[in-house]
């Protein structure tokens, strides 16, 4: 098919030209003595990213589900409690792999579409007055229904019941694209990966830990090895990594964080609310509903539920073959129920709008009774206003 494939998944995202020509080059020497002047600045402009100053910022050779891992690992015993609640497939899987890592994992069931409830976490931890919940994990953002939860209300829980906790973020999706104030927020471990709001192909987890995680990696006795945070400690410090490192990829990000730094990340944020925004505009034109509740509305992803009888693997299918866009599927229990639009990244006006457009293609040839033109003319008139 001419022209091409317009990628609207929430990751991975579209990347940017700067970054592209910065991965194209020879490959480098990552022992040499200039390795550390593009590795050490990296990971100290990370942290602006991440939102702290305390903390610390690592990256490893893999991608955002070892970063869980990663989390997991150095800052805990083996069998300690872990608390979550599975509010989305994210969850769900990272909840799987405590489960297999041998943890003791406390999950509470949520409707998919709502976030953390942040009362009912507050008096759970009231309750644990022996503290032996070791941890929250908490996904920011669930990539699988458009829901952003309330981090500081997760914090505040955790004060108000005085409770030690560690507190783990999963920010995979929201990082660099959506606010996020590590320190000021009171997270300990937050986990990223290079494919969404980095714009990078995917490769590299990339995550911040706060003093207090790093201590209690000192001690922890779960056994790591490749994830090790101490073996990466101790080489960054010279600027180098503890095995070979992806030279290109570590160009990329840097290219990367200085596109993000030019435009302002406060200025990302704002774009990814205003892109969000004219999509879930769009939806409500349709007249079609999405996944997450009132007032939880994700600025990254947005599932759309297509009407009960409908399915929506054929309206994603018809996207892609006719008319050559990828939107993302319904993972899990919402298989059939949602499609996705991706917004995060490298986006902007009017290839979002190619996206709306294609999408009300779709949603027409699958006999979804929308307005022809309705959403686009949402869309627009939102964008034209706030532009
Ligand atoms: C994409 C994503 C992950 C998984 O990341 P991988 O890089 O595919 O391992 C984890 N959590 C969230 C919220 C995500 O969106």
């Amino acid at each position: 098919m001419a022209g091409r494939n317009h990628l609207f998944i929430p990751g991975p995202t579209n990347t940017p030209h700067s970054v592209l020509s910065a991965m194209h080059l020879p490959m480098e020497d990552h022992r040499s003595p200039i390795f550390p002047k593009l590795l050490k600045p990296i990971l100290e402009d990370l942290k602006k990213v991440f939102g702290t100053e305390t903390g610390q910022c690592f990256i490893f050779p893999a991608t955002g589900t070892a970063g869980w891992e990663v989390a997991l690992t150095n800052c805990l015993n083996p069998g300690d409690k872990v608390l979550i609640y599975r509010i989305g497939q994210f969850a769900h899987l990272w909840i799987e792999m405590a489960k297999k890592l041998g943890f003791d994992v406390e999950v509470h069931e949520i409707e998919w579409g709502k976030g953390i409830p942040v009362d009912h976490l507050e008096a759970r931890l009231k309750q644990d007055t022996q503290h032996e919940i070791k941890a929250v994990l908490a996904t920011y953002n669930e990539t699988s229904t458009g829901v952003t939860t309330d981090i500081p209300g997760i914090r505040n829980a955790l004060d108000a019941a005085n409770h030690p906790a560690l507190l783990f973020v999963d920010g995979v999706s929201a990082i660099a694209s959506i606010k996020f104030d590590m320190d000021a927020w009171g997270v300990d471990g937050t986990i990223s990966g290079s494919q969404k709001g980095f714009m990078l192909p995917a490769g590299l987890a990339i995550l911040a830990f706060s003093a207090k995680a790093l201590k209690a990696s000192e001690t922890a006795k779960c056994p790591r090895g490749f994830l090790s945070l101490q073996d990466q400690i101790n080489s960054n410090k010279d600027g180098y990594t503890p095995y070979t490192a992806s030279s290109p990829m570590l160009h990329g990000l840097r290219a990367s964080l200085d596109l993000l730094f030019e435009e302002g990340l406060e200025n990302v944020y704002a774009r990814h609310h205003r892109l969000a925004e004219g999509v879930r505009r769009a939806v409500a034109a349709w007249g079609l509903k999405i996944c997450a509740v009132p007032g939880v509305e994700s600025d990254t992803v947005t599932a759309i539920l297509v009407p009960e009888d409908k399915d929506a693997r054929e309206v994603i299918s018809t996207a892609y073959n006719k008319y050559n866009i990828s939107l993302g599927a319904g993972l899990a229990q919402l298989s059939g129920k949602v499609f996705r639009i991706g917004h995060i990244g490298d986006m902007n006006d009017v290839s979002l709008l190619g996206a709306i457009a294609g999408v009300e293609m779709a949603l027409l040839d699958n006999g979804i009774a929308i307005q022809p033109g309705s959403g686009v003319a949402a869309a627009i008139e939102y964008y034209r206003t706030t532009a």
